[in-house]
């Protein structure tokens, strides 16, 4: 599985990180929204379930997986 986020559109609602905190960290961005960073691209497969929740979560809408 390979993760992409549109950071254009990221608004840091931090859902993702509640979901699935191996994979996204959400920080402070100074003069704008906090953003969202991927820790990690290609997780192993056990953490599909949290970051499927991650992705149907997310306000905005903005994570894709690919795989
Ligand atoms: S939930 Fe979506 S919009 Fe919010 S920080 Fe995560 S990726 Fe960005």
């Amino acid at each position: 599985m390979r993760i992409k986020v549109d950071l254009d559109l990221c608004q840091g609602h931090s859902v993702c990180m509640e979901e699935c905190p191996e994979v996204f960290s959400v920080r402070d961005n100074p003069g704008g929204y906090p953003q969202v960073m991927v820790l990690q691209e290609s997780p192993e497969e056990a953490l599909r379930a949290k970051v499927m929740n991650a992705v149907r979560g997310c306000p905005n809408r903005v994570i894709s997986v690919e795989g």
